[in-house]
């Protein structure tokens, strides 16, 4: 008779295995792995939704001309690291901690640099028109009851005061899209999970959000390729008619949200961090596949960082897959490089040849993908930078400034200034005297 305990044994196994390989690659990992402290007695608590504002990151931001959108995040990593990051960034307006306790990072008038590469219903750059919420926890696990309190609160404040009605309040995996990769080779939906639970009609309904989009207008309208079938059943699962809707809240720690049971004939979609022959790392660390903090584990027992790995054709079935708290939520994609990042039409796809792709060959003045033969983009060097989806201006000069050419996007991480003296500097790397004289500005559209 088979040992009925001899699957979960393997898995602890693998998991184990799995733990040991990330913190032997981070030293310090073992402190950030250990389950979060005791937290204080119920008593000794805040209200959920008291308004702290210990963490606020300190440079000026714009003002947003309007505010359409709030986009909900989730962490995916422990409080403490997390609202460092994020106050250290100004990569949202507000964080909402386990406990209920909400910090303000950038004032919610302001412009936060929370959604990365973004689109909804045709708008890209989601940043300059949505409020950026971050729930501390993993896109995968239920928040707190003392989170759905205090985010019902906020939520309710912002909706008023913008005039946001509740179809319009989304999850960062909703807004994000990905560029091509080796994988994707359309522009296309599911580059991040981020925030996707609080979809979910149990979860939004206890955070007093009654209507949801019924499905995704820029994969509707064709602008994006659904690269997450699994995602998108979870984030346009529709809201019961009004009367069904539950009268009595979730009591405190019960868990609301749960992803829809899988079909049987569907594997369970979030189960497995294992590569097999259906199941790519990018299938399981999205956006975070080459980042230096997720971790591939090979079934020989050798282990790389994901930015180590050059070959992704050549990932063994078995390997297993650790993604780690990332350093950025939005991990800049603007600046790809042909050779790191993948072939120029891994990078740039249907948009190899178009005009707002931009390639920065070494030494070379830069060139719209529209200006060159296909033969040509397939011979630019390794080294090559690639923009795809952007907008050229100026150059900048005294009667020109920067801010007539791209308004507040000029110091955007996202936003490049090239000279063929300096090349490529990130926009946030520059203050307004530091502009290079003469340097041409690349924005995203
Ligand atoms: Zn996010």
């Amino acid at each position: 008779m088979q040992d009925p305990h001899a699957a979960p044994r393997r898995f602890l196994r693998l998991l184990a295995a799995a733990a040991a390989a990330w913190i032997a690659l981070f030293p310090g990992a073992a402190e950030a792995a250990k389950p979060a402290a005791k937290k204080p007695a119920a008593s000794a608590r805040p209200a959920a939704g008291t308004i702290s504002t210990k963490y606020r990151f300190k440079k000026p931001r714009s003002v947003r001309k309007s505010t359409k959108y709030i986009v909900l995040h989730t962490t995916e990593g422990s409080s403490k690291g997390s609202i460092a990051k994020l106050s250290a960034n100004g990569e949202c307006n507000y964080v909402v901690d386990t406990d209920g306790m909400v910090y303000v990072i950038v004032d919610r008038s302001r412009v936060a640099y929370h959604a990365g590469l973004s689109m909804w219903n045709g708008q890209t750059g989601l940043d300059s028109v949505s409020i950026g919420i971050e729930i501390v926890g993993w896109h995968d696990k239920d928040i707190t009851a003392a989170q759905y309190a205090a985010l019902r609160k906020l939520l309710s404040e912002l909706k008023a005061q913008y005039r946001i009605p509740d179809e319009n309040v989304l999850t960062h995996s909703m807004v994000a899209y990905g560029n091509p990769n080796h994988w994707q080779k359309r522009k296309h939906r599911g580059r991040k999970r981020c925030g996707m639970l609080l979809m979910l009609p149990a979860a939004r309904t206890r955070l007093g959000l009654l209507k949801k989009p019924a499905y995704d207008p820029d994969v509707k309208a064709g602008r994006l390729k659904d690269a997450d079938p699994e995602l998108t059943k979870i984030l346009y699962t529709p809201m019961p008619p009004a009367k069904a809707a539950p009268k009595t809240p979730a009591a405190p720690g019960t868990t609301a949200a749960k992803p829809p049971s899988p079909a049987p004939d569907n594997p369970a979609p979030f189960a497995s961090n294992v590569i097999g022959p259906k199941r790519s790392a990018w299938d399981i660390a999205r956006d975070q596949y080459d980042a230096p903090t997720t971790v591939y584990a090979f079934p020989d027992g050798t282990s790389k960082r994901g930015d180590q790995i050059k070959n992704w054709n050549k990932m063994p079935a078995g390997t297993i897959v650790s993604v780690g708290p990332a350093a950025s939520e939005n991990a800049n994609e603007g600046l790809l490089t042909i050779g790191e990042d993948g072939t120029a039409e891994d990078l740039a796809g249907d948009a190899m040849a178009a005009t707002s792709t931009y390639y920065f060959a070494p030494g070379r003045p830069y060139a719209a993908g529209s200006t060159l033969s296909l033969a040509d983009i397939a011979a630019l060097p390794k080294g090559t930078k690639v923009l795809v989806d952007y907008k050229v201006a100026g150059p900048v000069t005294a009667k020109v400034p920067v801010f007539s050419l791209c308004g507040s996007k000029w110091n955007h991480p996202d936003t490049y200034y090239w000279t063929s003296a300096g090349g490529l500097v990130p926009g946030d790397q520059v203050t307004d005297r530091t502009i290079p004289r003469g340097a041409l500005v690349f924005f995203r559209k």
